[in-house]
């Protein structure tokens, strides 16, 4: 069984994350996330959006969940 290449960005269950990819001349700004925390994930894509997805994920998920965790 192989693991996917580290060259594919795209967050899953396995490797929780954020991932955004900056806009180019032909595509908008893209961003996904998997919160390693509780599941949750989301996608966004314009640079409005993903800047909204990235503050979510900050402020909720991902290393908020370990700010707020303090058992
Ligand atoms: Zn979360």
């Amino acid at each position: 069984m192989f693991r996917k290449l580290p060259s594919d960005l795209t967050p899953t269950e396995d490797s929780p994350g954020l991932r955004v990819k900056g806009s180019t001349r032909h595509t908008r700004s893209q961003g996904d996330y998997v919160c390693g925390g509780c599941g949750a994930e989301d996608h966004a894509n314009g640079d409005n959006d993903v800047t909204a997805l990235v503050q979510d994920y900050t402020d909720n998920h991902g290393p908020a969940h370990r700010r707020g965790g303090r058992a």
